[in-house]
Parts: structure tokens; C-alpha cells; sequence
């Protein structure tokens, strides 16, 4: 579990228009959080401010009430980029040598790279066990990502950051997607930030949702912003807000 704080995160790049303007919310403890809104929007460039990749321009990222180095120090939080799973499925490897590469660099986890037991547990918990022999370009686009989530797992992260895990996939596979990621929600606890264009699911498994248009149009309950937000035009067209 770890609890994230945005405060007055604001960004663009290359000091050209505002991307991201004063946004601030907390993420608690175990929480499931769904960043929605347009295309263009800012939801990646957030979700990089978090990992750790971006420095914003103004505000601060506080994770367990300390820095994001220091949160990457003790290896709290995985981050699942975008196009993760297409980008490594050119690899020849199979899905267990995959899952094994998230053990490397983990403090005194470096034998455990060759455990294929601990391998085996991290792909069973994303019901992926009986891929663990094939090549990973082998997979259809769900099966891959439910591979980069057992990767992710592989460092025991209190936080999981993934950006638009389903993009590609189609609608029952990414419907299981977001069901296994609402499971490891609610029984490991780990806290959860995804970005998504699937505001049907994205809403129904997370409890809270984040809509960004730059700023923040929106932060609060799934079941709220389903009934009063979800049909508000100006959170899906981008409107060429300046900030
Ligand atoms: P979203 O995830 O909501 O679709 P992004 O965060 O990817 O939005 O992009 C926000 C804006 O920043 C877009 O206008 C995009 O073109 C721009 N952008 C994204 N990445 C870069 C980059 N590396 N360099 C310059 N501009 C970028």
C-alpha cells in the first residue's frame, strides 16, 4: 500500500504550452484510481510526473510522505509504460524469462531471478500460469499484458502504475483485465493509478476517478462521476485549454 500526494503539479514540454496546469489530488493507501479524459489531455505526462521520469515544472509529488527517488529507492512502485507488451513482444523470449527480468535489480533478488517457482507464483496470481513456456510474441494482446502485470508484480510494488493497459485489446479480454487488476486491488492492497479511455470499465473496477483535461475537471467517487460527469462534452474534447 502507499498513498500518493499531487500538489500544484503543472508542466509542459520543452517550456512550450502548458500541458498540465495546478493539478492536485491524493491518491490513499490501496486505493484504485482511473485517470480518464481526452486524447492529448496531459493523463500520460501525469502518470511520468508520478514514476518518477518527468520532473514537473512546478509542484510536488510526495509518495508515503516522502520523495519519489527515495519511493524508487525502496522499490515501491511499478510503472507499465504504454504499448509495454507490443514493444516487447518483438523479444524472443518466452514468458517466464519476461516475468524473471522484473526480479532484476531488486535488492537481494538477484538469485531469485533464476527461481522459477517465484516466477510460476507471480504468473499464476495473474492467471497466466500455463503461458509460462511460450514466446511472448506468441500471445494475443490480453495475454501479453496480464504477463507485463506479473512483471510489474515480480517487485512486490505497493503502487502499480499503468498507462492504458488494455489499448489494442479487445473488449472481453480488457474487461478481464481490469477485473484481475481490481482483484489484486482488493486482496494485496497494492495501490492502483491507471490511465484509460475505457470509462465503462475503468469505472466500474476503480473507485475513484481522476478526469484531466490539462486540468483537473474532476477527482472524486467512480459512482459520482458516472452519474454526474460522464456525459459532460468538454471532459472529452480537447478544448485548447492554455492554463
Ligand atoms: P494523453 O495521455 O492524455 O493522451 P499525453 O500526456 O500523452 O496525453 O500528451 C499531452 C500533450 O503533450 C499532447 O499535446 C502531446 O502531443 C504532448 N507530448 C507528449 N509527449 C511529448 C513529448 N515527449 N514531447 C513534446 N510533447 C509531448
Amino acid at each position: 500500500m502507499a498513498e500518493v500526494k499531487l500538489h500544484n503539479i503543472t508542466f509542459g514540454y520543452n517550456n512550450s504550452e502548458m500541458v498540465l496546469s495546478n493539478i492536485s489530488f491524493t491518491v490513499q493507501q490501496g486505493e484504485f484510481v482511473v485517470a480518464v479524459g481526452p486524447n492529448g489531455a496531459g493523463k500520460s505526462t501525469l502518470l511520468k510526473i508520478i514514476a518518477g521520469l518527468i520532473e514537473p515544472a512546478a509542484g510536488q509529488v510526495l509518495i508515503d510522505n516522502g520523495s519519489i527517488r527515495s519511493a524508487a529507492r525502496q522499490g515501491i512502485m511499478a510503472y507499465v509504460p504504454q504499448h509495454y507488451s507490443q514493444n516487447t513482444a518483438a523479444f524472443p523470449a518466452t514468458v517466464e524469462e519476461i516475468v524473471a527480468l522484473g526480479f532484476v535489480g531488486m535488492r537481494g533478488r538477484l538469485k531469485a531471478a533464476a527461481n522459477k517457482q517465484l516466477v510460476g507464483q507471480m504468473l499464476e496470481m495473474v492467471g497466466a500460469e500455463q503461458l509460462k513456456g511460450r514466446r511472448i510474441g506468441e500471445l494475443s494482446g490480453g495475454q501479453q499484458q496480464r504477463v507485463m502485470v506479473a512483471r510489474a508484480l515480480a517487485g512486490e510494488p505497493r503502487l502499480l502504475l499503468l498507462d492504458e493497459p488494455t489499448s489494442g485489446i479487445d473488449y472481453a479480454a480488457s474487461s478481464r483485465i481490469y477485473e484481475l487488476l481490481g482483484q489484486l486491488n482488493s486482496t494485496l492492497g497494492i495501490t492502483i493509478i491507471m490511465v484509460s479511455h475505457d470509462i465503462e470499465n475503468g469505472t466500474r473496477f476503480a473507485a475513484k476517478v481522476a478526469c484531466i483535461n490539462r486540468h483537473l475537471c474532476f477527482f472524486g467517487d467512480s459512482e459520482e462521476f458516472r452519474s454526474s460527469h460522464a456525459s459532460m462534452q468538454h471532459l472529452w474534447y480537447y478544448s485548447g485549454f492554455t492554463g
